[in-house]
């Protein structure tokens, strides 16, 4: 018998705005897509957010015994500046920009984008297909929305026909929009476009003489739409249903609403049963930007190399800080929040880190089968992660009660205790056994402070000459000593 015959998952499907009982295709094996990442640059943090939700879903579905085949993209081509259907190739763009070879652009933020994932301590998705690599499958896909019906050529370049399409079926589904409303709304830019209409979106576009990502198709050499790879690669690997498909709440309209129309118009069906978005993560309760400069790489994050925060935070304090909000909450990150995850992800660790040590006694005097399915029943009501936290919490709180022997647990239930804390926090969460003392930044910065302390004491004897000294080898070595009103701080060059 595998947990999932035992566990029932309401999910949130944003395609119905409901929470419904997940049931998959096929008994026991689960299909999932997550829109993966334009690799032009470092990967963005609020995608990190996006994908480390996603990320615990898979865990938690494959903990519960489901097969799960996890398809998460790469778009290395067809993603147009402005999400629109003019403008340049975002990878071509950085390619001319820093003159290199757009395969070279994509090298070097794919590499970026694993090392950070892998460091956030990722599980790698089953799938990882490109959309270079699935051009033939994608020229394939346009020919049979062509010859259904619900796309037109005009000099070299296909579009989809949203109006025609929207009379037989319906466009805005998802993203509960009326065509009507969006073209109220959209303003028609003269002679910029051969589309018979805006809100047509291009499946295959004619490249121009200096475009350098082409290839020849039926229509002319050049290159698909951004949202065609997504259809063509979820059907190709997950069928033409398949059971959830994932992505940031920005991708709702008109990314995602485009790959149902695709699929609708070459297939015939609606592509997926249960559609989740995870929600947006701010900086300081901003909205991150880089042209405001609201913004943090996940890399300065994690290495405290940058402006907001005061030190450099370790990769399961990041995914714990994640995980204690809903993924389809706006996740607000600042330094007070990640500093007081960080204190309950080191709390929850020495609590774990005792377990082993831990006596059975004969009897119990905890309900531990009621407990384990409260941390099931969480994960359970849309991986309601931040329930589970507080259910981990009052675990720890059993943990110090068992060792100091106000309360008892028999072997068997110690056992069951044991194997389901070590199975939520590793497994589902994802998270690294790192104790406080263990990480290199917190003995360093132990370390700095004690420096910073006898610097404080040379002062107060007015031995200036050595606290000079210290300071400025400090500095020698890379650390800047800070001195403000409420005491002396450090950073890390
Ligand atoms: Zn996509």
């Amino acid at each position: 018998m595998q947990l999932y015959q035992s566990n029932q998952i309401k999910l949130y499907n944003s395609l119905t705005g409901k929470k419904e009982v997940f049931k998959p295709i096929e008994e026991g094996y689960v299909g999932m897509y997550v829109c993966g990442p334009t690799v032009y640059s470092n990967v963005h943090l609020g995608n990190v957010r996006t994908f480390m939700s996603f990320d615990v879903i898979f865990r938690y579905l494959k903990h519960l015994g489901y097969k799960v085949r996890y398809v998460r993209n790469i778009t290395d081509a067809g993603h147009l500046e402005n999400d629109a259907d003019v403008g340049e190739d975002k990878i071509t763009k950085k390619a001319r920009l820093e003159q290199i070879e757009p395969m070279e652009v994509v090298q070097r933020y794919t590499v970026d984008f694993h090392n950070i994932l892998n460091t956030l301590n990722f599980l790698p998705p089953s799938i990882e297909p490109t959309a270079t690599g699935h051009i033939i499958e994608q020229i394939e896909l346009i020919k049979s929305i062509i010859s259904n019906g619900f796309a037109y050529e005009v000099n070299g370049s296909v579009y989809f026909d949203v109006h025609k399409f929207n009379k037989t079926n319906k466009y805005g589904k998802l993203s509960k929009r009326k065509l009507e409303d969006l073209i109220h709304n959209t303003r028609t830019l003269d002679g910029q476009s051969d589309k018979k209409n805006p809100q047509d979106f291009a499946l295959w576009k004619k490249a121009e003489p200096q475009h350098i990502m082409r290839w020849p198709s039926p229509w002319s050499d050049g290159f698909p739409g951004w949202h065609l790879e997504c259809t063509a690669m979820s059907t190709k690997y997950l069928g033409e249903q398949f059971d959830i498909h994932g992505g940031g709440m920005d991708l709702k309209f008109p990314h995602h609403e485009c790959e149902i129309a695709q699929n609708e118009a070459a297939k015939g069906k609606s592509p997926v049963n249960y559609w989740l978005h995870a929600n947006m993560l701010e900086l300081n309760g901003q909205r991150m930007s880089k042209t405001t400069g609201n913004t943090v790489n996940p890399d300065e994050l994690l290495s405290g190399n940058n402006k907001f925060f005061s030190k450099a935070y370790a990769p399961s304090v990041i995914r714990f800080f994640n995980a204690q909000s809903s993924y389809r909450s706006v996740l607000d990150l600042t330094d007070d929040g990640l500093l007081a995850s960080e204190k309950g992800f080191y709390r929850l660790m020495d609590a774990v880190n005792l377990l082993e040590n831990l006596k059975p006694s004969d009897k119990s005097t905890i309900d531990i089968h009621a407990w384990k399915q409260k941390c099931y029943d969480a994960m359970n009501d849309d991986f309601n992660s931040p329930i589970l936290i507080a259910h981990l919490f009052e675990a720890a709180k059993y943990i110090n009660q068992i060792k100091d022997g106000s309360e008892r647990l028999n072997t068997e239930d110690l056992k069951t205790f044991t194997d389901t804390i070590n199975a939520f926090v590793f497994d589902v969460l994802g998270l690294e056994n790192t104790s406080k003392n263990e990480s290199g930044t917190d003995k360093l910065s132990g370390a700095v402070d004690l420096l910073i302390k006898l610097r404080q004491e040379a002062r107060a004897n007015k031995d200036f000459a050595l606290s000079d000294k210290i300071r400025d080898e400090l500095a020698e070595v890379g650390i800047q000593l800070k001195d403000g009103k409420d005491g002396t701080t450090f950073s890390v060059n």
